[in-house]
């Protein structure tokens, strides 16, 4: 007699970055477990109630801290490395806390509440402009630059007012060395670009492609280390997001805003992450990444170093992001 409780063997197979050497297994399979934990996606998760709704929903909550990131606290952080004019609407200072020589913070917009994805195309691009600002005199200095965002506490984020982050250092080991050297081989054996071929395909593939623009594209990679992950690339091959012209920034404001609400819409209002990856030199091709946080490490991720992508395949995540954002204006 067949048991009915018998579980189906999974077809699960490993995918591996071919910059990274990353392994993932899409473990699909794995996405109608039970979840008696709520560890992720909670609607009712602290970090995303803004301080505003909190002291609004209680009378007798205490009074809350000014933020160091609203306007008139300027005072509260450390000194002003630049701003966009004098009553600011993008503001950069150094990390009060930093982790690096060089780590500073760039606040989105005087708004507590809004982020990238709730601001006019206009306030968006005033932020690009900053990192673009802070990228050009690290490279000045013959530094590496990092700009990421953390939102949320599980994305790393401290303070809730949208807030970006800047590194910059001689060099960056981890993830960017391994793709810097591994462009490199790339190069020397295909004498192409990494980027610009995986590009390529997937753009004639299409099922991982999550948007297109006149400038950009943006995919969930095939070996995505989490469901949902997504990789923007400009379709000019250049290793710096340094000379990104007027228009391409426009474009780039208008595909961020896209790529974040299409993960506001999934996902409630996620924690997230996304980091820019530039590079002075060639081979590279600078390009941002994005995670939502929509599920823990375990110990396959943290003791072994595989990822595991089990709440949608990556042509499933793409399809459900380009579904959502077809619904935007
Ligand atoms: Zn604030
Ligand atoms: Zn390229």
């Amino acid at each position: 007699m067949k048991d009915s409780a018998q579980t189906a063997k999974p077809q699960n197979h490993f995918i591996f970055d071919p910059l990274t050497g990353d392994a993932t297994i899409i473990a699909v399979n794995r996405a109608k477990r039970p979840d008696q934990t709520g560890s992720v996606g909670r609607k009712d998760s602290v970090s995303r109630t803004p301080v505003s709704s909190i002291v609004k929903d209680s009378a007798e909550a205490p009074k809350p801290k000014p933020c160091p990131f609203c306007k008139g606290n300027e005072s509260m952080t450390p000194a002003t490395l630049y701003q966009d004019e004098d009553d600011w609407n993008v503001r950069v200072f150094e990390n009060k806390f930093p982790l690096l020589e060089n780590h500073e913070v760039v606040v989105h917009s005087p708004d507590h509440d809004k982020d990238i994805e709730d601001l006019s195309t206009d306030e968006v691009v005033k932020i690009l402009r900053a990192y673009l600002n802070r990228l050009g005199i690290y490279n000045a200095e013959e530094k590496e630059v990092i700009i990421f965002n953390n939102r949320g506490g599980k994305a790393g984020a401290s303070l809730m007012h949208p807030h970006s982050q800047v590194v910059a250092s001689k060099g960056f080991p981890g993830t960017i060395e391994q793709e810097k050297s591994s462009a490199l081989h790339y190069y020397n054996s295909h004498v192409m670009c990494y980027w610009c071929h995986e590009m390529e395909k997937e753009i004639v593939n299409k099922q991982r492609v999550v948007l297109e623009s006149k400038h950009f594209v943006v995919y969930v990679p095939e070996a995505c280390r989490w469901s949902y992950e997504m990789r923007l690339l400009p379709k000019k091959h250049t290793p710096t997001f340094a000379y990104t012209t007027e228009p391409e920034l426009y474009d780039l404001a208008d595909v961020l805003q896209k790529v974040l609400k299409a993960y506001n819409h999934l996902f409630d209002r996620p924690d997230r992450n996304f980091w820019i990856h530039t590079e002075r030199y060639e081979p590279y091709h600078w390009h941002i990444g994005f995670i939502p946080h929509i599920k823990v490490f375990g110990a396959l991720e943290l003791g072994a170093g595989i990822w595991v992508s089990d709440k949608a395949t990556s042509e499933d995540a793409a399809a459900q992001l380009r579904d959502v954002i077809a619904t935007f204006k």
